[in-house]
């Protein structure tokens, strides 16, 4: 075989996914967050975190993008300190590593398969607080499981996510070093309560 096309020159780019489930708990016992989202009148999700299952599967895409592992190698749930954590802010977290390593987020899709409670009404909240975290269009889509299985037996709920990266432009090691605090935003300084129009 011959005459293949020669691969266009375009900027660097990096895809990543991710995955997570996290089974109910008892009813009553935690709320139930999804994407940064607190979803009343269902059960909770079992986890050492809030359990947020999207910024979970979210948070995991960007790492495996740019090969930093996964969320339980950083945020690991034997640590006390992330006992009960707010998701969306180890999801911040986690945008500051990618960003460290030099890469943006370009754009990304959840979807969540969840029986159980439904989700349309709550999905534009989940885009516009993922969004924000993550600095780029976060689609969040739900779908159900068709009474297929644990999670069409309502034992829990699954996220997959896809990212797409973009290499940040290199630095012209002539210009002068910008500051580091507008390149290199603190994560423990992200405020939980970010919007959408906040976004640069
Ligand atoms: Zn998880």
């Amino acid at each position: 075989m011959s005459g293949g096309r020669p691969v266009p020159a375009i900027a660097p780019l990096r895809i990543g996914q991710g995955l997570d489930v996290h089974p109910f708990a008892p009813a009553g016992e935690r709320p139930l967050v999804l994407g940064g989202v607190v979803v009343p009148g269902a059960p909770g999700l079992v986890g050492h975190s809030d359990a947020d299952v999207i910024a979970h599967a979210l948070a995991d895409a960007l790492l495996g993008a740019v090969g930093l592992g996964d969320i339980g190698h950083h945020f690991p749930a034997d640590q006390p300190e992330w006992a009960g954590a707010d998701s969306t802010d180890l999801l911040a977290r986690v945008v500051a590593m990618v960003g460290d390593a030099r890469w943006q987020p370009v754009n990304a899709q959840c979807t969540v398969v969840c029986e159980r409670p439904k989700l349309a009404g709550h999905l534009p909240a989940m885009v516009d607080r993922l969004s924000a975290v993550v600095g780029a269009p976060v689609a969040v889509t739900a779908k159900r499981a068709e009474g297929l299985g644990a999670l069409g037996r309502v034992e829990g709920i699954a996220c997959l996510a896809v990212v797409l990266l973009a290499a940040e432009p290199a630095r012209d090691p002539a210009a002068a070093e910008p500051d580091p605090v507008a390149v290199e935003p603190d994560p423990a300084a992200a405020e939980p309560e970010l919007t959408a129009g906040e976004l640069a």
